[in-house]
């Protein structure tokens, strides 16, 4: 009786551990959910993810690429970046993370705060600096680390993505994006002096639109 007893104890210890680790699975599994190669955050809200995908269905040079969406405390509103150590594994095994800020002191914008209509701007930019990284190989992904490091260098990033992001037909999304951290968000004079500094302003978002139009015909007949 007593072996069949400790039998009984261990065998329950056995099914307790197996099922608080199937717990830790579950509960590990549900943190992301998957939308084709995209893995995404559920705390990431469904109607910014329904804004994601405006940009991202017209993207389809995007769609086989590992992007993981996750929120953590960052210096920006968003940031997308390759994953360090998938660099390593060759083209085809990259993994790229767009990561939404989660530090509620951050004196910059917040997501929730920003309007639809600027925070599908926000995303196509986040989504052109992937379309810059898959374009690179390791050594160019490497050059564009080493740029952020300086203020030159970054704003030069910036600005080329931000032209990426107009070229791709989401410049007055951007406008909007752009325009609304300037004038309209509650980020501090800091962060926006900084933003007004490193990245394309209103105006100049503007310019490149209309330079980016297909030329108009003149009407001149020779
Ligand atoms: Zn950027």
């Amino acid at each position: 009786m007593r072996l069949k007893d400790l039998v009984s104890v261990a065998a329950g210890i056995v099914i307790s551990s197996v099922l608080a680790t199937q717990d830790v699975v579950a509960q590990k599994a549900k943190r992301y959910h998957k939308v084709g190669n995209l893995k995404v955050d559920t705390g990431f809200n469904k109607q910014y993810f329904d804004d994601f995908m405006i940009p991202f269905q017209e993207f389809s040079d995007l769609h086989n690429c590992k992007i993981t969406i996750k929120s953590k405390k960052i210096r920006t509103t968003m940031a997308a970046r390759p994953q360090f150590l998938s660099l390593l594994l060759g083209k085809k095994n990259r993994r790229y993370v767009i990561v939404v800020n989660k530090d509620k002191s951050f004196e910059g914008v917040h997501l929730k705060h920003v309007p639809p209509a600027a925070r599908i701007g926000l995303f196509a930019h986040e989504l052109m600096h992937i379309r810059d990284y898959e374009s690179r190989k390791v050594s160019g992904v490497m050059e564009r680390g080493i740029q952020y490091l300086t203020h030159k260098g970054k704003k030069k990033v910036e600005h080329y993505t931000d032209s990426l992001t107009i070229a791709a037909g989401f410049g007055q999304q951007l406008h909007n994006w752009a325009a609304y951290v300037l004038y309209d968000s509650d980020a501090s004079k800091e962060y926006k002096f900084y933003k007004e500094n490193i990245y394309m302003t209103p105006a100049c978002i503007l310019t490149q639109i209309e330079e980016t139009l297909p030329q108009q015909q003149t009407g001149l007949e020779l």
